[in-house]
């Protein structure tokens, strides 16, 4: 469910009507929350339009020990310190899901499940959300055993055994936050050694609660009315089932493009095709953090991307004066 909330001080800009603002922000996860510092503080009137709660995928990861300034810092502290910063710069959100956004007019018209804007810019800060396997079961049994977040339903599995697929650093992290609670823990992995950083990767390996299963595909959840009990494993010694309470997948996101399809330019994973790392197909939008094809997936570098878009865009309506 959506509401429309206003948080912040509605600061001054240039825009004439109430709903015309010189930028919008869509997404509210790192990469938006660091275009609102810097959009609130060059004194661009925006608005940062969030479909559920500021932090994004960030704020569900446990701990953070790669963001420069913290050796360890829990995702929901360091998003929550992001979205104080913009809101005392002056940073304005709306609680509202962006559904389309189309060129009208020489402006962009931004609708959402609520209301529509016009903006002079858009930066589309839209994040990504997990890809799923598409596997009998999966469905099925989302919330009663199959997870896309360890850090949110950990405590559920207390003393239970779960598995985590997936061999990049958000299953590796994941995976190694599960071990604290669990009683056994599988890793399933299609390749035979992990893509995480190698000092995580080593560190859950050699978990004793761990058991691997490498060139292995999921090929389906099992369970029965109280949830899942358990997976069918493809491996290299066949097709294998395994006793499981848990199964939390980490194979990959899907970028949140699809409002914007028809406005910029997406590749074949439906990322925004960025030129000059912020820039897009359209000269009035631009594009920072998972949302972009860019590559390297981090809140260091999604930050570093919303500040950049925000700061085209400040010298943009400069030069438009
Ligand atoms: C399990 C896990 C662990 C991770 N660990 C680390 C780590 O240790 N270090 C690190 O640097 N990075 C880590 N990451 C990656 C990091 O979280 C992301 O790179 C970062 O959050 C990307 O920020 P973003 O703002 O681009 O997108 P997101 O965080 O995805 O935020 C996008 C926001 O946009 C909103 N949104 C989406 N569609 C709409 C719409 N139509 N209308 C309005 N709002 C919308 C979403 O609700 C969301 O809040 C991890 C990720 C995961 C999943």
């Amino acid at each position: 469910m959506s509401f429309k909330i206003e948080i912040g001080a509605v600061n001054s800009g240039a825009g004439s009507s109430e709903n015309s603002y010189q930028l919008v922000i869509a997404g509210g996860g790192p990469a938006a929350l660091s275009a609102a510092i810097y959009a609130a503080r060059y004194g661009i009137k925006h608005l940062v339009v969030e479909s559920w709660q500021p932090g994004g995928q960030a704020a569900l990861t446990a701990e953070i020990e790669n963001y420069p300034g913290f050796s360890s810092v829990a995702g929901s502290d360091l998003t929550n310190a992001m979205k104080q910063q913009a809101t005392a710069a002056g940073a304005v959100f709306v609680m509202e899901t962006v559904e389309s956004a189309e060129e009208k007019n020489g402006k962009i018209l931004i609708k959402t499940d609520l209301g529509q804007y016009t903006s002079d810019y858009l930066i589309i800060a839209t994040g990504a959300a997990p890809a799923t396997l598409g596997v009998p079961g999966e469905e099925k049994y989302y919330g009663r055993g199959v997870s896309f977040c360890a850090t949110c339903d950990a405590p559920f599995f207390k003393g239970k055994k779960a598995i985590v697929v997936g061999g990049g650093d958000s299953a590796v992290k994941e995976a190694l936050h599960l071990t604290h609670v669990v009683s056994e823990l599988g890793l399933v992995h299609r390749r035979d050694k992990l893509r995480a950083e190698p000092y995580l990767a080593k560190k859950l390996v050699e978990h004793e609660k761990v058991t691997t299963w490498w060139n292995s595909h999921l090929v389906e959840v099992t369970g029965d009315d109280q949830g899942v009990t358990g997976v069918i494993l493809d491996t290299p010694e066949g097709r294998k089932h395994i006793e499981t309470n848990g199964v939390f997948l980490y194979v990959g996101t899907v970028p949140a493009t699809e409002p914007f399809k028809s406005l910029v330019d997406l590749d074949g994973k439906k990322a925004v095709v960025t030129r000059n790392i912020v820039g897009t197909s359209n000269p009035r939008v631009f594009a920072a953090g998972d949302v972009t094809n860019n590559g390297f997936r981090q809140v260091v570098t999604a930050v570093s991307e919303g500040a950049r878009a925000s700061a085209a865009i400040f010298e943009l309506l400069e030069n438009e004066e």
